[in-house]
């Protein structure tokens, strides 16, 4: 079989390598690779003159700085990043697709909750306010798994949502309020519930009465150490209550619920050339499957769509969604810009190692995640949704922090997009990893749940990979099949995003 490559859009001037290439070996017909090019990696398709743009997926992914000949490889020293789209000057609802895919079932089997979006799992949540009461937490949380939780079999597990925040920090600082509103919406997290125990020190400054609704704040749901006297009795207060709230939870029944309660989160980490042509649009598809069925899926990334932004702003349902969108971004450029960088910070060694050259070319395979339907609503970091659809949840680009903001907004599944592989994992709800190609899922077969590889041989389709991983993410979100992340219990930290400062 010849060398194979990929190109994506017609006016492409670049295409991906499906293998690594030797010197002097021809990539489809009429292309001489002129030196070695490593799988995943850019050639040149024609001569490109110094200053002229380097297009792939139809846009350019930056500027030539020296001139590059035909069949040359084209890696990350060779471009220089264009200037980012204006953020004042973005149409909106200029494509809204109304035309999405159907899919194959509508239901799911969950756990209702009273308000808001049904649990994928049923789970004792416990919520700290503070760093300073982890050390006896831990130790209770290990006793009520130990003692407690095998005599309550309808109950899945015990998550400690544990944190670096809530004393020491400028709390009335205007950015404070983003770890703030992460920490109130765990506490109303749909997998919990309704029944999470929350764990206060006393003289915290993240109070009671600024976590939790008035309602909420009882005896009932709050242990509070500085009530109690001492080691001994702190910890039987909490066993008593967790206790109380696992017969609770105990009686919860899966029950066969429309998609439209379903709420999911998508993210990729250690992308690849790949994950642009496979894993993120494979997912693209599984998404418009589920809108079409009225789930809610989030997105999320913001460095990540920042250079494709005004591709995501074109599908807002609105200019008021477009403008909150824009917002977004202009924050992110100043948090960025107060730190003395830019988006060009996002690439990661492995990134770069994997094919992609810069923060251009991972933004537009980045946002083919989010398929092709109309964008309902943009929320900020933790915010939690009003609406049901797509929708762009703006949160960090780091794996646990998106995670954790997700989580925050409400997401009871997530999927996440790999190329170089990662064995990520969430512990309040299931994690479905998707990989972008076929070594990865050779090497990684039991920490990869879909290989969208395939793809890349011409041996499946995005449909097909869609339509499978749409399968795989009813029969998780239902409870019929546990992802591998969850089989081996991998669970990444609950971490928080705090732009605020800390005294
Ligand atoms: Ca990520």
């Amino acid at each position: 079989m010849g060398n194979r490559m990929i190109k994506i859009n017609e006016t492409d001037n670049v295409a991906i390598t499906v293998n690594a290439i030797s010197a002097g070996t021809h990539v489809m017909d009429d292309i001489l690779a002129n030196e070695d090019i490593p799988q995943g990696h850019k050639i040149a398709l024609c001569d490109v003159g110094e200053g002229e743009p380097i297009i792939r997926y139809g846009v350019t992914l930056g500027y030539a700085l020296h001139s590059i000949n035909k069949g040359d490889w084209i890696n990350e020293h060779m471009l220089e990043l264009p200037i980012p789209p204006a953020l004042d000057e973005m149409e909106f609802a200029t494509n809204l697709n109304t035309d999405l895919p159907k899919p194959p079932v509508r239901t799911f089997m969950g756990y209702p909750n009273k308000d808001g979006y049904a649990g994928t799992r049923n789970i004792l949540g416990i919520v700290t306010t503070v760093q300073c009461v982890t050390g006896v937490f831990n130790n209770a949380v290990k006793r009520i798994k130990k003692e407690l939780l095998r005599k309550y079999p309808n109950v899945d597990d015990v998550v400690a949502i544990n944190h670096a925040y809530g004393c020491g920090v400028a709390i009335n600082a205007p950015e404070a309020k983003i770890p703030i509103r992460m920490l109130q919406n765990m506490v109303k997290h749909p997998n919990f519930g309704g029944e999470t125990m929350v764990i206060s020190l006393g003289c915290e400054k993240l109070t009671l009465e600024m976590l939790l609704d008035a309602e909420y704040n009882t005896p009932e749901n709050v242990v509070t150490f500085q009530n109690e006297m001492g080691h001994q009795a702190i910890m039987s207060k909490i066993m008593e209550m967790a206790e109380n709230k696992l017969k609770k939870l105990n009686e919860r029944v899966r029950v066969e619920l429309p998609l439209s309660q379903l709420c999911i989160g998508l993210q990729c980490g250690g992308s690849d050339a790949f994950s642009g042509v496979t894993a993120n649009p494979s997912a693209g598809y599984a998404s418009d499957m589920l809108v079409n069925a009225g789930a809610t899926v989030m997105f999320s990334e913001v460095t990540e769509v920042r250079d494709g932004v005004h591709i995501i702003a074109e599908r807002c349902v609105s200019e008021e969604v477009g403008k909150k969108l824009a917002d977004e971004m202009k924050w992110y450029d100043q948090y960025l810009s107060n730190g003395q960088v830019d988006r060009s910070a996002n690439p990661t060694p492995g990134n770069k190692k994997g094919g992609l050259s810069n923060i251009v070319e991972k933004a537009m395979g980045s946002i083919a995640k989010s398929g092709s339907s109309p964008i309902v609503e943009v929320l900020s970091p933790g915010e939690r949704p009003t609406k049901k659809g797509m929708i762009f949840a703006a949160t960090p680009a780091s794996d646990f922090v998106c995670g954790s903001c997700q989580l925050s907004s409400g997401v009871t599944l997530q999927v996440f997009m790999t190329g170089r592989g990662t064995p990520y994992g969430l512990e309040a709800a299931p994690v479905i990893k998707v990989c972008s190609r076929n070594d990865m899922k050779n090497m990684w077969q039991d920490l990869i749940d879909v290989n969208a590889g395939p793809i890349t041989t011409g041996e499946s389709t995005i449909q097909e990979i869609g339509t499978q991983l749409f399968n795989e993410i009813i029969d998780v979100a239902s409870g019929r099949k546990k992802s591998l992340a969850e089989q081996y219990e991998i669970y990444n930290d609950f971490t928080l995003f705090n732009p605020a400062p800390i005294t």
